[in-house]
């Protein structure tokens, strides 16, 4: 087949690409922030930036975190690990209300507690409860550096991710 071979090179060029991309964003957060929250099961919410999902989903979750937790050692960076998805994308953040029918169609957050009644983007509802999380919780830091700990301002991290792009989570899962 003719091309076929280019094909070959600019498919190995790409994927040099995403693990540079990769590098470099677990680099970036590693250097940058002080907390880190990350879902652990989830791709969903990563996968959503489309440039992240290209490279996340190329090089694999598992290198994803991997990269994050050692370098969040080096860098002085504590990584807390979300274990469900479902509670922080399910729990307003405003009130605490939980919408157990809540699906991963379901865009948008609509709180139904009557003193409440929050209307917020499904995935920055999750991020905000994840940023509390990272605030409160520190017998969940993940990072395994010793000298992580000294930091005094948790918190402030938002995963650059949070643009919908409704078929990226089917499409690499
Ligand atoms: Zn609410």
């Amino acid at each position: 087949m003719k091309g076929s071979q280019s094909r070959k090179k600019a498919a190995r060029r790409l994927d040099t690409a995403y693990r540079t991309t990769l590098h470099q964003l677990t680099s970036r957060l590693a250097k940058t922030k002080s907390v880190v929250v990350i879902e652990d099961l989830n791709v969903a919410g990563m996968l959503k930036n489309h440039a992240l999902a290209l490279a996340i989903s190329d090089v694999g979750w598992g290198a994803f975190r991997r990269q994050l937790t050692y370098k969040a050692a080096w860098y002085g960076c504590r990584v807390v690990v979300a274990d469900r998805w479902e509670k922080s994308s399910k729990t307003c953040c405003q009130c605490g209300w939980v919408d157990e029918q809540l699906t991963l169609k379901d865009r948008v957050f609509r709180c139904q507690h009557p003193a409440c009644g929050q209307v917020m983007d499904r995935d920055l509802n999750a991020a905000t409860n994840l940023e509390q999380l990272a605030g409160s919780s520190p017998d969940r830091i993940n990072a395994r550096g010793e000298g992580s700990a000294g930091l005094g301002h948790p918190a402030q991290v938002k995963l650059p991710s949070l643009k919908q792009e409704p078929n990226a989570f089917s499409a690499s899962a």
